[in-house]
């Protein structure tokens, strides 16, 4: 742990487990209660000072730190794949994403304006200030460990507040690793701490509860967002949530099938579906059905699961044993409701499969509104497809989720796809586009998937108070 510049290593320890081995890499300390309360007020102390650096201080230390990241972009990567499992490929994408974020807000710190605005009294001048809204609990997941810590540290920092981050349990060395990289940029102590925790649960209640918290910024299921939301309700504590999604993907008639089927072969399987914008129901109008599925399936087929280091794997294991049994029992469900079963549909235990955590790459087709999948975030590698026959219908079946994060269309027609860009209540879509994000670009969920927005001018403003001074002339 990293608490006020020093790391902390004296406690008892849990463990860190590789999922596509089932080896143990490494052990973190867990924390303690008194550790929590030396974290945030160590990040509460730092904030006096932190807070009245320039922007340009600020600026300056976020792009040294996103030079470092790029410059152990391959040692980082490595350490995600032995982690968390994914392709080193995708690591390498993610450790670019993740170090995106420390540029763009580098740049971004430079450009927090106030305003004056224009009073009705000629002896009144009004003008606003934004000023950073102070320490910040931030929580993050285990499925992009690295690039969901600098979407909400970079912005945090870039405004002048200082924070304490509890990575998932699951990725600690991960965050770890992105303490190194803050430390060796410069940043004063205690502006960045980082506690791991076994048990989460306290962790989140000492942010919820401290009133020297006074933003969460919380990524991970929606379960626990609720929780969380409720609990900093109680002290009217700012917050961010990105949570789950159940992202549909449309492919209309007057679309490719086969240009659809490749986008969503790729979109769908990427970190083994165990992303909340991942499409978990692909409407296939029914002129398409046959081609389509006969494109997702061979794709599909040519899928190979397996550890992230060796060259052609894509899929990777899942995060944990129960992952992989709420996967399964979503397909056993499904087939036992009458889904047809294209490819995949069990678990993989061949060979130097036996000790990881892999599921086949599956394609169900004709599922239906009784089937669990229909309804619930999957966070695995299924593809369930729906034929569907009308095109008013399908945008009405696309919102009828709790969850309203990610969508995705297909259609070479203009107008079809203005009309389901405009029809779909998600905060996030890729029309004929499986890759709709970028540092610059708002991410974040409508409805059950969440509040507020990560990335981009929106992302910045989560961290912002704005203060207004009026002024009487005498
Ligand atoms: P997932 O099911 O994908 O692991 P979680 O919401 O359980 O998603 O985990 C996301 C993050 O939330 C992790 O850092 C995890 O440790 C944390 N977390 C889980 N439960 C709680 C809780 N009760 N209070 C605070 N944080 C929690």
């Amino acid at each position: 742990m990293y608490i006020d510049g020093q790391w902390v290593t004296e406690r008892s320890h849990f463990l860190v487990t590789n999922p596509a081995s089932g080896d143990v890499i490494g052990e973190v300390p867990d924390c303690t209660s008194e550790d929590i309360d030396a974290a945030i007020t160590a990040a509460s102390e730092a904030l006096k000072s932190w807070k009245q650096t320039t922007a340009y201080e600020r600026s300056g230390l976020l792009y040294r730190a996103w030079e470092i990241m790029l410059s152990r972009k391959q040692e980082l990567a490595e350490l995600m794949t032995r982690e968390q499992g994914k392709p080193l490929k995708a690591s390498l994408n993610e450790v670019q994403y993740g170090a995106d974020f420390l540029l763009w807000f580098a740049e971004e710190a430079k450009r927090i304006n106030g305003q004056t605005i224009p009073s009705s009294r000629d002896n009144q001048r009004f003008i606003t200030q934004k000023v950073p809204v102070g320490v910040v609990g931030a929580i993050t997941p285990w499925n992009y460990p690295i690039s969901m810590i600098t979407r909400k540290l970079a912005p945090a920092l870039a405004v002048g507040c200082t924070l304490v981050l509890k990575p998932a349990e699951q990725t600690p060395l991960c965050a770890k690793a992105m303490a190194e990289v803050f430390e060796e940029a410069g940043f004063p102590a205690g502006v960045i701490n980082v506690i791991t925790s076994r048990d989460p649960a306290p962790v989140g209640e000492a942010f919820c509860s401290d009133p020297r918290i006074r933003k969460l910024a919380f990524t991970g299921s929606t379960a626990v967002g609720k929780k969380l939301n409720a609990q900093a309700a109680a002290h009217m504590k700012r917050v961010s949530m990105e949570l789950g999604g159940h992202a549909p993907a449309i492919v209309f008639p007057d679309a490719d099938p086969a240009h659809a089927a490749k986008g969503l072969s790729l979109v769908k399987f990427l970190n083994t579906g165990q992303a909340c914008i991942s499409p978990n129901r692909i409407f296939v109008h029914r002129v398409h059905a046959e081609a389509f599925l006969a494109e997702l399936t061979a794709r599909v087929c040519r899928l190979k699961a397996g550890s992230g280091f060796e060259a052609g794997n894509s899929i990777g294991p899942l995060i944990n044993e129960a992952a992989l049994q709420k996967v399964d029992s979503q397909v056993q469900d499904a087939l036992a409701k009458g889904a047809t079963l294209y490819t995949g549909g069990h678990r993989l235990t061949d060979g130097e499969l036996r000790g990881g955590l892999f599921y086949a790459p599956t394609v169900l087709a004709g599922v239906t509104p009784e089937m669990r999948i229909y309804y619930e975030e999957t966070f695995g590698p299924v593809a369930p497809v729906v034929i569907y026959g009308d095109e008013d219908d399908v945008l009405a079946m696309a919102n009828d989720t709790e969850y309203g994060l990610a969508a995705y269309v297909y259609s070479n027609n203009l107008s079809t796809a203005v009309k389901a860009f405009e029809a779909l209540e998600f905060g996030i879509i890729g029309i004929n586009d499986i890759n709709p994000t970028s540092a610059a670009a708002p991410f974040g969920g409508m409805k059950s998937s969440g509040l507020g927005r990560e990335g981009a001018q929106e992302g910045i403003e989560e961290y912002l108070e704005t203060k207004l001074g009026g002024f009487a002339l005498g």
